[in-house]
């Protein structure tokens, strides 16, 4: 079980700790440390930037079928590598094994959808006179800065490579310096698909430097974030300034509504097995339960009864259903949330604590009858914790799903044909599921509304979110 070499990625030069500063990489399954990351200094980042550029002015002269040969190679080279990347990734964000494979093949599939796509880029002719003719045209962007953050450490960086390459942009990546291997895995499968070294490049450091430089830089002309809110909020101030274009995938608070009708079994296995994913460590995750009165208590005793069957363990261990949280701050801040809800007056009907002994585990956990006043219902608790309430009807289910700021994913499951249609309407997220458990394909933009974010990955639309309109008259 290796843990590869770590090191940034500038002009296809593999640049190692040496005397830079350095952040240890901690295998959240057993605390103990796995690897040293090297942190970028002003003078690796002014480098990188210089390449970006000369990266942008080869890229977005490259052939389409040029760019759709690197992304398709990539793809085949992550599926033959999928053993090796899986394992170093749960080896530093903890998900288990099964999770971790899926991981990488979502982003050989996401290449292959882009290969397709950077074949498409088709622009228009608009209506003139004999003699005149108008066109619009799509190009790239330009270089992008962009920050993927540690709960997804081979998708989000497969989706913040994959769009720009197709549109012709150069790209400097940051990945989360908590799992950098899983980043490099993917870097390296597109640079041993002959991307050019000057197109994507990888650098780690102290997240707040390295953005505040990128972004002020006249080279960077798009900011692509995955993370916080708060640190999202942050972010795009900072690209205003440069006037950049923006992909903010930010948080969420994924409100379920259950209806009377619904096929409630079914729902249930289906989210149970869902919400417990990555240790809850998902942007899209079920975390609000929004439970029609009549079927509250039988939805809220099935929910108990599967979370209590989950077997916690380090992520390698093929009994594991569910892994470790992916750093020493989360089980500290889920746990601060969990006993200001039931210091509320919340229910704690499962769970609720860390796993004693090493390593960053947190019990699969269930609250219900949780009071709108605790802090868990205002701030996305990112951790293993299923939230289940009483409603009385639709109306006051939607208005509670609607409630706070955020809109990423939402769902919804209900037997009755108008009120998924009306349901879908009325949900204010950038995905809504009915009578399904999860959201998004590499086909189908991914993000959100309000304080989710805006733009959007995947699908055309992730690429289009690389892309700039130009008109050219012709007289
Ligand atoms: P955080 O808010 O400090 O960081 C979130 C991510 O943003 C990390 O990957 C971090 O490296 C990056 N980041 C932080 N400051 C940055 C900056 N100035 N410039 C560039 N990148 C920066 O907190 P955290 O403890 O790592 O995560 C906690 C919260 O972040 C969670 O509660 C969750 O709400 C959110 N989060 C969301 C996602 C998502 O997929 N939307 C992923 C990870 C974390």
């Amino acid at each position: 079980m290796a843990y590869p070499a770590l090191h940034m990625v500038i002009a296809g030069e593999r640049i190692g700790v040496g005397h830079r500063r350095h952040h240890n990489v901690i295998n959240p399954a057993t605390g103990q440390e796995i690897g040293r990351v090297p942190l970028a200094d002003a003078a690796d980042l002014d480098r990188a930037l210089a390449v970006a550029a000369e990266g942008f002015a080869l890229w977005r002269e490259a052939p389409a079928s040029q760019r759709a040969a690197v992304l398709a190679g990539a793809a085949g080279l992550l599926i033959a590598r999928q053993e090796d990347i899986a394992i170093a990734l749960t080896l530093e964000e903890g998900k288990t094994l099964p999770e971790a494979r899926g991981e990488v093949m979502m982003v050989a599939e996401l290449f292959s959808f882009y290969a397709g796509e950077a074949q498409r880029i088709y622009g228009r002719t608009l209506v003139r006179p004999t003699g005149q003719r108008a066109t619009v045209t799509y190009e790239p962007v330009g270089p992008v800065a962009a920050f993927a953050p540690w709960n997804f450490p081979v998708a989000n960086v497969g989706r913040k490579l994959g769009a720009p390459i197709a549109a012709g942009c150069s790209v400097i990546m940051k990945p989360a310096e908590e799992t950098p291997a899983s980043g490099l895995a993917v870097l390296q499968a597109l640079l041993d698909a002959g991307l050019p070294p000057a197109v994507a490049q990888v650098v780690f450091g102290v997240p707040d430097e390295v953005s505040r430089h990128l972004l002020a830089s006249p080279v960077i002309r798009k900011l692509s974030f995955t993370g916080s809110t708060v640190v999202g909020k942050h972010l795009a101030r900072l690209a205003t300034d440069n006037c950049l274009r923006t992909t903010m995938e930010l948080g969420g608070h994924g409100p379920v509504l259950i209806f009377a009708d619904a096929d409630i079994e079914r729902a249930l296995d289906q989210f149970v097995r869902v919400k417990y994913r990555n240790a809850g460590q998902v942007c899209t995750s079920p975390t609000r339960f929004i439970v029609e009165e009549s079927v509250f208590e039988r939805f809220r005793a099935g929910f108990v009864e599967r979370a209590r069957a989950i077997v916690v363990g380090d992520g390698m261990n093929p009994d594991s259903r569910m892994g470790p949280m992916a750093n020493a701050r989360r089980p500290e801040a889920v746990g601060a949330l969990v006993e200001d809800a039931v210091a509320a007056g919340a229910r704690l009907d499962w769970g609720g604590k860390r796993i004693e002994g090493p390593g960053f585990f947190f019990a699969p956990t269930v609250l219900s009858q949780v009071p709108l006043a605790a802090r868990i219902m205002q701030e996305e608790p990112f951790g293993p914790v299923a939230l289940i309430n009483a409603y009385a009807g639709e109306a006051e289910m939607i208005a509670e799903a609607n409630r706070l700021p955020y809109g990423l994913a939402a769902y919804a499951w209900t037997g009755d044909a108008a009120r998924q249609r009306r349901v879908a309407r009325a949900l204010e997220a950038g995905m809504v599921a009915i009578n399904a458990a999860q959201v998004g394909g590499v086909d189908s933009p991914f993000g959100g509304v309000k304080w989710s974010g805006h733009g959007a990955e995947d699908g055309p639309e992730g690429l289009q979110a690389c892309l700039v309109t130009k008109t050219i008259q012709e007289a």
